[in-house]
Formats: structure tokens, C-alpha cells, sequence
């Protein structure tokens, strides 16, 4: 992959365009076979696997090659009157060989995702899916030998161990989507040989809803946002904050926004999806002890399947509030002031994303000046993250670096600074010996035209 990188191929135009096609065609002819993937990995529905995955990273794909000209053009530098026989821009190159780790709960859109981003900028990718994921993991094995470039692109499939080893490898930057625990590693690793890291982490996704807000509009909304992939989303609201005026009505709201959704038994749906492991299963089940089970709470570890759940008189000491639930169980809590909100909002470290159901304008400038997060949603969930115009990433313990999109493009390229100098004239004026007068007539000039 080294020597294809050097022959420098992967940086022109034409190469890129190539591969993002093949890339569409892949997703095009496939989409069936993934869902199928999906749905056997962890009972995804093909429904919810093209609109948030294949139809996403589609998405990327038309977006980038709309942009890929102008992404690629250098920017002009203006010079002052001193340098004005040369000319001065900013150009962007790829970064080289990089790796991609993706995550199984998303497993088509973390991959590819990045890849999108990652060929749109020029680079030769080794992607390492998810083996919790084993089926998609498979499908992109075969999809990207068979469509892509295999000199510049290939799947590497595994767990911990082939990471592990795939890290000992030197590459121009690593890009990794999972949990903080590993993310550390995955930092550790890269320092050894000073390799820059992208990390796309998780955390606690706070939802408020203030009292004047639209409850059935946002019941419906949040019951979508939390239940969707079974909750196994890393930008799902993790938990509830609720004025406490307005409990007792959004409750119910929600309640009937979970059986509009997904009917009487939501072990019956077709939309609803499945614990992806055992261990998963094990570990959602002990944070469903906390509080009063208000909604579902029925569960079947043998079918990996957890009802849509809600908790009530939680109280931010419980375990389910220390700890990223990551599957269908939604904590509520009440608050009275919107700054009792946020004071339980700050207990944990900076979130992906905050969400805020409200129709004014100073609780929403508020909240937003108060926590910090990845990105920001009023009215509605997860959208932030579904246009490609926005880039996307966390903060602080949500992880470092941006993609889709402009982003993703930045991402894995570099800045150039380039100076091309004319070689005439050359006065004499800038080399020693600096006279008195030479000197105080070049200070002048400096200092005059520098900006
Ligand atoms: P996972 O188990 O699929 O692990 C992610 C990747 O890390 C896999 O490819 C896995 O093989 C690899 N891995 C595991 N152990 C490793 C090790 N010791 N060294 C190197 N690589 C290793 O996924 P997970 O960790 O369960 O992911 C869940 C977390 O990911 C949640 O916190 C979620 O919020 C977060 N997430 C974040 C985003 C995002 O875009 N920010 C997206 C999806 C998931």
C-alpha cells in the first residue's frame, strides 16, 4: 500500500472519482445483501439499514464527488508588496496509508463513512470493520476487493488482537470509532510513533424537555431517537431531563409514541432490533434495576431482546446515570430550574451531542453557552449528524476530530504551505553585509508592508 501511495496515484483527481463511484456502485448493487447482513447481526431492520446507513454513506458519496473539485483547489495566498515576484497558496494532499477501525453498531456507516472521506482526500485505506458485526464484516471483505482498488484499499477482518496488531504498523493516521476504553489504547499505540488520531467516542447524550415545549411532538421524536437500533446509537439521548411540570403529561405521550411506533409486543415488530451480544445483554440488564420500570422493562436473554424502556425516579446517583446506557433504556429525570438541569447535565464528561425541546431562544442560547458537546439539536434528534454539510465528532471525552462531508476531506489531508519564487530580480538589498542605512531602510520596508 506504501508503494502504491508513492507512486502518488492516489492523489489525482481522477483516482479519487474512480474510487468513490466504485464505492456507489458497491452500495448500489449490495444494499440488499447488507441489509440481509444487518438484520442477521443484530436483527436490523432493512428499513432502518438504508436510511441509516447505506442511504447515508450514498449520501457521502454524491456529496463529495458534487465537491471534490473544489475541496481539491488550492487556496490563493495574498502577498505583500515585498514578496510580490512570487506567488503563495495552500494546497491539500493526502495524508498517506491510513487505518479506519469501525464500530459494530453501525457497522456500514462507520466504516464507510470514513472511507468516503478518507479516498475523497487521496489516501490508501486499511479498514478493520467490527467482528462484532461478523456478517457485514464479511460483506465488506468480498465488496471492497471486488470494487475497489485492492493496491490502495483492503478490509482487514478481526477483533482486539488483529487491531492490535494492525497498530504496530506504521500508518499517517488512525481513525477510530468505539469506546473510550479502547480509544485510549488506540492513543497509546499512536504515540509511539507519533501517528495523528481521530477519535469518535460515546458519552452521555442529555435530552431536556422544558415545560413549554411541544410534548407529543417531542415524545414521538425522542421515543424514535432512543429506540432506533435498539438504543445501540452513539448520539441516542442517553437520558431524560424533564421540567417537572410537564412529567406526569409526557410520560404518557411517550408511552403511546413507543406503540405507535413498534405496536403491543415490540418483541413482534419488524423495526425493532436486537442486543448485538450476550455480554451487552448482561450489562443493560443490571442498569435495569434503578428506579421504577414506568414502560417495558420485559426482556429474553436468549433472543438478546430488551423491551423499550423507561425509568422513572431516577436519581443521578443511580448506576444508570454514571455509565453510556447504549441500548433501549431511557432514565428519566425531573428538574426544576433549567440550571438544576445542567448542573446534573455537568456530572458527567462532555457529551456527542445535547438535545433541547424548547420554542425560546434564551434557554436555547443558555444551554448551549453552558455544556459543551459534539453537536446540538433543538426540536428534534440525531439529524445533526445526517447532513453532510455538518461535521461531525466529539469533545473532550467524546472524542477529537471531525468528518463527513467538507470535514471528513480535511481530515485525512494535509495543508501544504507552497512559495514559489521568481528568480529574478534578486537584490542585493537582503543578503549581509546590513549597514547602518541598509538596515534602518529595510526595518522601514518591514515594517511598513508586513501584514
Ligand atoms: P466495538 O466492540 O465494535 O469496538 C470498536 C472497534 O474497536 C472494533 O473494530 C474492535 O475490533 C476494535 N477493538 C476492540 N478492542 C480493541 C483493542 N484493544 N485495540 C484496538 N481495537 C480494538 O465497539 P464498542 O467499543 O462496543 O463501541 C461502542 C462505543 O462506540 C460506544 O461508546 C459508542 O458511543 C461509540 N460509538 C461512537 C460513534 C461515533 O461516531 N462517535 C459511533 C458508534 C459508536
Amino acid at each position: 500500500m506504501r508503494s502504491t501511495f508513492q507512486t502518488g496515484r492516489t492523489s489525482e483527481y481522477a483516482w479519487r472519482r474512480s474510487q468513490l463511484t466504485a464505492l456507489q456502485r458497491f452500495l448500489a448493487e449490495r444494499g440488499n445483501d447488507l441489509a440481509e447482513a444487518l438484520r442477521l447481526d443484530f436483527g436490523k431492520s432493512p428499513a432502518e439499514t438504508f436510511f441509516t446507513e447505506t442511504a447515508f454513506v450514498g449520501g457521502e458519496v454524491r456529496h463529495a464527488l458534487r465537491n471534490l473539485r473544489k475541496w481539491m483547489m488550492p487556496e490563493r495566498v495574498r502577498l505583500p508588496l515585498h514578496y510580490r515576484f512570487g506567488r503563495a497558496r495552500v494546497e491539500t494532499w493526502p495524508l498517506g496509508v491510513v487505518l479506519v477501525i469501525g464500530a459494530w453498531n453501525y457497522p456500514i456507516n462507520t466504516c464507510l463513512a470514513p472511507l468516503v472521506s478518507a479516498l475523497a482526500a487521496g489516501n490508501c485505506v486499511v479498514l478493520k470493520p467490527s467482528e462484532q458485526a461478523p456478517h457485514t464484516s464479511r460483506l465488506l471483505v468480498e465488496g471492497i476487493a471486488k470494487y475497489l482498488d485492492d493496491s490502495a484499499v483492503e478490509v482487514v477482518e478481526g477483533g482486539a488482537e488483529e487491531a492490535r496488531a494492525l497498530l504496530r504498523e506504521p500508518f499517517d493516521c488512525i481513525f477510530y470509532t468505539g469506546s473510550r476504553r479502547v480509544g485510549r489504547e488506540i492513543m497509546l499505540a499512536a504515540s509511539e510513533k507519533l501517528t495523528p488520531v481521530i477519535l469518535e467516542l460515546g458519552g452521555k447524550c442529555p435530552c431536556i424537555v422544558e415545560k413549554n415545549a411541544n410534548l407529543r411532538a417531542a415524545a414521538r421524536r425522542i421515543a424514535w431517537a432512543k429506540f432506533l437500533n435498539a438504543g445501540q446509537t452513539c448520539i441516542a439521548p442517553d437520558y431524560l431531563l424533564v421540567h417537572r411540570d410537564v412529567a406526569d403529561e409526557l410520560l404518557p405521550e411517550l408511552k403511546t409514541a413507543i406503540g405507535t411506533l413498534y405496536g403491543p409486543d415490540p418483541e413482534r415488530s419488524a423495526d425493532y432490533a436486537r442486543i448485538v451480544s450476550h455480554r451487552h445483554f448482561d450489562r443493560l440488564e443490571s442498569l435495569m434495576h434503578a428506579g421504577k420500570t414506568a414502560v417495558g422493562g420485559e426482556r429474553e436473554r436468549n433472543a438478546r431482546y430488551i423491551a423499550p424502556t423507561i425509568l422513572t425516579n431516577i436519581s443521578p446517583e443511580d448506576a444508570v446515570m454514571k455509565e453510556e446506557i447504549f441500548g433501549p433504556i431511557l432514565p428519566v429525570l425531573t428538574y426544576g430550574t433549567i440550571d438544576d438541569a445542567l448542573s446534573i447535565v455537568s456530572r458527567n464528561p462532555d457529551p456527542l451531542a445535547v438535545y433541547l425541546f424548547t420554542p425560546d431562544n434564551v434557554v436555547i442560547e443558555k444551554v448551549k453557552g453552558s455544556v459543551r458537546s459534539g453537536g446540538f439539536c433543538i426540536n428534534d434528534l440525531l439529524f445533526q449528524s445526517a447532513i453532510h454539510g455538518l461535521p461531525f465528532g466529539g469533545t473532550g471525552q467524546s472524542g477529537f476530530g471531525r468528518y463527513h462531508g467538507r470535514a471528513g476531506f480535511d481530515a485525512f489531508s494535509y495543508r501544504r504551505s507552497v512559495f514559489h519564487h521568481s528568480i529574478f530580480p534578486d537584490p542585493s538589498l537582503r543578503y549581509p553585509p546590513y549597514g547602518p542605512a541598509k538596515f534602518a531602510f529595510l526595518r522601514k520596508i518591514v515594517e511598513m508592508f508586513d501584514t
